[in-house]
């Protein structure tokens, strides 16, 4: 390709809605423009990495023997009513109606439709095991967008199906499935863990997430700093902290003016932050859900949701609040209404339990409680596991301590087990001529999301570092000065020996000064620049540089494109 010819227009002001170096790269390089909210055309740079991240997909999913097919965007509302996902999926669903009153939803995910598409004809246990992907858009109307391609409301996603006939061979596609992304990350010269998983809405019990270690990552994932344990922080369940006994106190009534924290309020009455016991109450569909915490804690509201059921947590309104007899901002569950756990529920942390004579609140405005056990003060709560692991806790399989480190969710891989076979009807006939459920396993590949999480992990202050599997481009050739027949020549020569046009290679015919050539460069992140320059034709060298390392060297022109593809089979062979 023709620099001069190639359609991307950079930009000098990055919008300031970019908060991060993928979007902001991705916007001045000239690879993504926004239409709205969420929504991103590829112009060609970016299109080629996008193609790029979905033909080593395409490889490694074919690899396994998955099939690739091609389902509908749009889908009928009545598979959702079936499954009874249509109210469960909440408001992330796009949904629309034709000019009849049909109605339909854009795919946030298949599993609806896959069960569907194949329960009238995967009938025999001779059929499977089987496993179906495709590789599409996906809807959903994301309550924040940001990010860029990051969380997006329209996104590239690989999704796969598999059919089993038992538990077993569940077992196997997953593991399957599983040993490829694996090779599709790493492919992707990615660096990423596979964590354990909270299953959430989707149903299932046994789930990995893909998790593409950046400080940008929205996630957070806990990791043994000795055994191999990782999980995602939702997942991972924190031991139950013990505190230094102390007689127990009466209960006294503190006024606590001016206290708008945690920490104002330990430093008002100049005790640890360990000594609070802090409330946070939710909606979880009309339920009000008050959750205790130790004061250094955070609550879980993953585990949360498992505990109580249902499918959206909000937190609770000012309202809904009073009419259990709490007072936002003082909560806690004395003096409040008893939890009848049909429609107000409180459930407190094990280590909040164990805080000896600690502050609360008195659900009184500008008053806390003191000298509150409660083992002895808290009346019919429920006492459960609901704080996030912190730094300083331990691994739950060996005692090690743990690391939390941030993640981008690049892929998930779920054991769904019968639940969709069984709401939707999708049975087959087994050896034993009984009928029986598909166990189902999904799984699925965020690509437009890995495109971003590649440069989150490799880019510096110049612009992007490719891997080279994945760049647009794999090596661009610049002559210094376009006004230089010599080197015009030189250069146009190493680009046709790398492919020329057909190639996956750019010549920098533009006139414009060396600098602004070499900064655009480093923008797009080319892995390799060769530099056609002034003494090139005396010397009869050129000059390679990698971008990912900075290594610089001169070779003879004759040697270069040769020396060019060297490199790159270097990087890709250590998937740089
Ligand atoms: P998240 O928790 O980040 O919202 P998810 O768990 O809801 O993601 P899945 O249903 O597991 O997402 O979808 C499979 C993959 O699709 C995810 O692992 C992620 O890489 C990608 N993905 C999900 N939502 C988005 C989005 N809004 N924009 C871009 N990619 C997304
Ligand atoms: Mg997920």
């Amino acid at each position: 390709m023709l620099a001069s010819k190639l359609y991307s227009p950079t930009l000098r002001e990055i919008p300031a809605e970019a908060e991060i170096a993928s979007h902001q790269y991705m916007l001045k390089a000239g690879m993504i423009r926004k239409n709205g909210g969420g929504l991103y055309s590829f112009l060609p740079l970016g299109r080629r990495v996008v193609l790029k991240v979905e033909n080593i997909v395409r490889e490694e999913m074919n690899a396994t023997g998955a099939q690739e097919i091609m389902m509908p965007i749009m889908q009928p509302a009545e598979i959702w009513h079936e499954s009874g996902r249509w109210d469960a999926y909440g408001p992330e669903m796009f949904k629309l109606e034709d000019r009849h009153d049909n109605h339909y939803c854009l795919g946030p995910t298949h599993e609806e439709l896959i069960t569907t598409l194949v329960r009238n004809e995967l009938r025999s246990y001779k059929q499977m095991p089987v496993t179906l992907w495709q590789m599409q858009n996906k809807y959903r109307d994301e309550i924040r967008p940001r990010f860029g391609l990051m969380r997006s409301r329209e996104f590239v996603m690989k999704d796969a199906y598999s059919f089993d006939i038992d538990e077993e061979g569940l077992h196997q596609s997953y593991q399957t499935m599983y040993d490829a992304y694996d090779r599709v990350f790493t492919r992707c010269g990615l660096t990423y863990k596979p964590v354990e998983a909270d299953s959430g809405q989707i149903g299932g019990s046994h789930t990995h997430e893909f998790m593409a270690l950046a400080a940008a990552g929205e996630a957070e994932v806990v990791s043994c700093s000795a055994c191999e344990y990782a999980a995602d922080i939702e997942k991972a369940e924190p031991q139950t902290l013990e505190m230094p006994a102390e007689p127990a106190q009466p209960v006294e009534l503190i006024a606590t003016p001016n206290c708008a924290t945690i920490e104002d309020l330990a430093k008002f009455m100049n005790i640890p932050v360990e000594k609070t016991i802090k409330a946070v109450a939710f909606d979880i569909d009309g339920k009000v859900v008050l959750c205790m915490v130790r004061g250094d804690h955070e609550v879980n509201d993953v585990a949360v949701q498992n505990l109580v059921g249902g499918n959206q947590v909000n937190p609770a309104t000012e309202e809904q609040l009073k009419a259990h007899g709490l007072q936002p901002g003082y909560m806690s569950p004395m003096d409040a209404d008893a939890p009848d756990n049909k429609s107000f529920y409180v459930i407190v942390d094990p280590t909040a339990m164990n805080v000896p004579n600690g502050v609360t609140g008195a659900n009184k405005h500008g008053y806390h409680y003191t000298n509150v056990n409660p083992k002895r003060d808290f009346k019919q709560v429920t006492i459960a596991t609901i704080r996030l692991m912190k730094d300083g806790d331990v691994c739950p399989h060996c005692g090690a301590p743990i690391e939390i480190m941030r993640g981008i969710e690049v892929g998930q891989v779920f054991e769904l087990g019968t639940k969709y076979s069984e709401s939707l009807n999708g049975t087959f006939l087994d050896k034993d001529g009984k009928a029986k459920p598909y166990y189902m396993g999904c799984y699925g590949i965020g690509v437009t999301r890995t495109v971003a999480a590649a440069i989150e992990q490799f880019h510096d202050d110049h612009g992007i570092m490719w891997p080279v599997a994945i760049a647009p481009y794999e090596a661009v050739v610049v002559p210094v000065s376009s006004k230089d027949e010599d080197q015009i020549r030189i250069a146009t020569a190493i680009y046709d020996s790398l492919g020329g046009v057909r190639g996956d290679v750019v010549l920098d015919d533009r006139k414009e000064r060396a600098g602004v050539k070499f900064n655009d460069a480093d923008l797009i992140g080319y892995p390799v620049r060769v530099t056609v320059g002034k003494k090139s034709a005396a010397d009869h060298t050129v000059e390679i540089k990698v971008r990912r390392t900075g290594a610089e060297e001169v070779v003879d022109i004759d040697a270069a494109a040769a020396r060019v593809k060297e490199i790159l089979n270097e990087l890709l062979s250590n998937n740089m």
